[in-house]
């Protein structure tokens, strides 16, 4: 049997937590357990919210619980002609087209394509204003503010394909609906790529077999899905595990300090300590 090949990729914008730890473990030991894997890769692409210090953070907790990763770590922020390939790949088909929308919600929308929406105010849903121009209009809109943020025509991607479908170990065969987030942006005006856009060319690119996030994200692997298929990618399996939680069932965030990594160590907890904070896998 050939091992898995998982991945744990945090974004430097803050320092990790347990739930992070939670996170790291349970890739780690998936790969372990199969005789396969383990990589670690720095999704920075946002450069307003990410910092080096805390990219560094990562290295120090991770390697201070006892994980070992293969070495050269993928920093995206280092890659963005990969992502600028496949966003070239995309307009290519007719599957993308350029949003020049500025209202408030939208430009708060636009903003969080450059990171995993874990949380409910990522999800608004953009109501495809920019699909109905024609392309004499794209094309003077073009013409004037030489740059756009690049959304995906779900409607159009999905009518490409029949029977999407991805595998996920806690749940099944699951029938992929890219159309719930609407036309996500793909690419920014001022960052040309975006979470969806990267995570699945890196996955492809570093040959990850399974994908282990925490089920907050589950929604977002239907648009990953698509992305797969349009851009000829193999479809990796996934877990989607639940998510680790307070006392009071709450799930740890970054602005949590009192359960960061560091906070913990400097409290006098030990690796084993944090260990045993986790659930069994
Ligand atoms: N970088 C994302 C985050 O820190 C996780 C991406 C993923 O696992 O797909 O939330």
């Amino acid at each position: 049997m050939i091992g898995n090949v998982t991945r744990f990729a945090p974004s430097p914008t803050g320092y990790l937590h347990l739930g992070h730890a939670w996170s790291a473990l349970f890739a780690h030991n998936v790969a372990q357990q199969s005789g396969g894997r383990f990589l670690l890769r720095i999704e920075d692409i946002d450069p307003v919210r990410c910092k080096l210090e805390f990219t560094t953070a990562i290295y120090e907790d991770l390697r201070w619980l006892g994980l070992i990763w293969e070495q050269p770590v993928r920093v995206q922020s280092q890659h963005m002609t990969d992502y600028a390939d496949a966003l070239a790949r995309l307009k290519d088909m007719g599957v993308l087209y350029p949003c020049f929308c500025s209202r408030r919600e939208i430009i708060a929308e636009v903003a969080a394509s450059g990171y995993a929406p874990h949380a409910k105010d990522a999800e608004i849903v953009y109501p495809g204003t920019c699909r109905h121009l024609s392309m004499t209009e794209r094309t003077e809109k073009l013409a004037q503010q030489s740059v756009a943020n690049w959304r995906l025509d779900t409607a159009k991607s999905s009518s490409m394909f029949q029977n999407l479908k991805f595998h996920d170990h806690a749940r099944g065969v699951i029938e992929a609906n890219p159309m719930m987030f609407g036309d996500v942006v793909l690419a920014r005006k001022d960052v040309a790529t975006s979470y969806h856009l990267s995570v699945t060319v890196d996955d492809h690119l570093q040959g990850v077999s399974l994908i282990t996030r925490g089920e907050d994200l589950f929604a977002s692997t239907h648009i990953h899905r698509v992305l797969q298929a349009l851009l000829g990618y193999y479809t990796p399996d996934y877990h989607h595990h639940h998510l680790l939680t307070d006392a009071n069932g709450k799930r740890y965030a970054k602005r949590d300090n009192a359960v960061t990594i560091r906070a913990l160590r400097e409290f006098g907890n030990t690796p084993a300590d944090i260990r045993a904070m986790m659930p069994d896998f």
